[in-house]
């Protein structure tokens, strides 16, 4: 509780602080001596019902999402799709103004509410899809879990023919409860399919009291179909790649698996070649950038805070996170370019290579597989997988 009233008095006067610029005409200098570099927006999810209350970093809702646009398009700025930007940009053709909007992920809520608000306005959109969840249709495990932890008004429950060694009371709420979700997210993971992980969430939703059919129906944490893509694919949103598995391995064979996956799905459905690229949960890497460009990638986006120029790697380009908890003063500091210009003052006055300083946007984008997939293991040594590919059912347990 300390720590979220320090948080909350923390932003309060970054807003403070934010508004005695703006006041000062700071923005104003700032968007015109910026006005040559070009500024990347990121999104990942649109909710529907209160999935931004419960994941504000990674759900923003349609009504900020709008007045979000409004204010792009009251400071006059000139939105293109990523490939036009990053082909002006390194060409140093760039218009004065230049703005990209791009959606990570793939996830149902674009086609539902963000889709029909920019084709309103004839707004271009770069959207990156992860395929696995799309080939499976059906809520991503670790999302829906999370939802039912946070949704339930109950403090505890049990799982009926669960295997012995998990606990038979499983709390769902402080630290424990968090140790005993991530423990189920784990185990769903590690060692279920993607019917284990149906049959698991089906078993903790009605043991909380929680209606999975509605989500379900409602696809709250689907990511889109085929159809659904390739009718965006026709109307101004430009498909791009993002891996099958939302994971980004570190050996050479495990990326080009990933992106030729990745690619050998979507490119049938949008009817064109894939060359531009978003690192899964921000996790980029220059070691990385020459197996990226045998597959043939000629941009890639990460989830690291800045504008872009001439001189940017276009396999790192920065991005500016938009998010639910972003207050309407520090999405402007960041659209007007003040933040950068700040973040480069601190970078030179401390030496560091600082990008997230003062103006800490949560990475919480994308958490929900790259979290645990890549780096953890289980308690007894078993290997966490991506997005589904688990083996065995509950009964073959051997240790959580
Ligand atoms: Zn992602």
């Amino acid at each position: 509780m300390a720590r979220f009233s320090s948080r909350i008095i923390t932003k309060n006067i970054r807003n403070a602080v934010l508004y005695l610029c703006k006041s000062l005409g700071l923005f104003w200098v700032s968007r015109i001596i910026t006005k040559r570099s070009l500024r990347i927006l990121c999104y990942h999810g649109f909710s529907q019902r209160d999935e931004h209350l419960f994941r504000p970093g990674l759900f923003i809702s349609p009504r900020l999402f709008m007045r979000r646009l409004d204010k792009i398009e009251a400071y006059g700025f000139h939105i293109l799709p990523l490939a036009d930007a990053a082909d002006q940009l390194t060409r140093g053709a760039l218009k004065p103004n230049s703005l990209v909007i791009t959606i990570d992920d793939g996830f149902y809520n674009v086609h539902k509410i963000a889709y029909p608000i920019l084709a309103r306005r004839g707004i271009p959109a770069t959207l990156f899809v992860t395929s696995y969840y799309v080939k499976h249709n059906g809520p991503i495990f670790r999302i829906a879990l999370q939802y039912l932890f946070w949704k339930t008004h109950h403090g505890h429950f049990r799982l009926p023919k669960f295997h012995p060694n998990y606990p038979a009371v499983i709390k769902t709420k402080g630290i424990l409860g968090r140790h005993d979700m991530w423990r189920l997210i784990d185990y769903g993971e590690s060692i279920l399919n993607e019917k284990g992980r149906r049959e698991l969430l089906r078993s903790v939703a009605d043991a909380l009291e929680i209606d999975l059919d509605g989500i379900t129906k409602e696809r709250l944490f689907d990511l889109l179909k085929a159809n659904e893509i390739r009718e965006m694919a026709a109307n101004r949103v430009d498909i791009q790649l993002h891996t099958h598995r939302h994971r980004m391995p570190e050996e050479k064979q495990n990326i080009r698996e990933e992106i030729d996956k990745n690619r050998e799905f979507l490119e049938p459905i949008v009817g064109y070649n894939m060359e531009h690229f978003c690192y899964p949960s921000g996790v980029c890497s220059e070691e990385r950038w020459p197996t990226l460009r045998e597959c043939g990638i000629k941009t890639a986006c990460t989830c690291e805070g800045g504008l872009n120029t001439p001189r940017t790697e276009t396999l790192a380009l920065k991005r500016i996170l938009d998010m639910q908890n972003v207050s309407p003063l520090e999405f402007e500091a960041e659209l007007t370019g003040f933040m950068e210009l700040l973040r480069s003052a601190l970078r030179m006055l401390t030496g560091r290579n600082s990008t997230s300083v003062p103006y800490p946007a949560p990475i919480e984008t994308g958490s929900w597989i790259e979290k645990n997939a890549l780096s953890r293991k289980t308690a007894r040594g078993t290997s966490i997988v991506g997005i589904g590919e688990g083996k065995g059912k509950p009964g073959k347990v051997k240790a959580i």
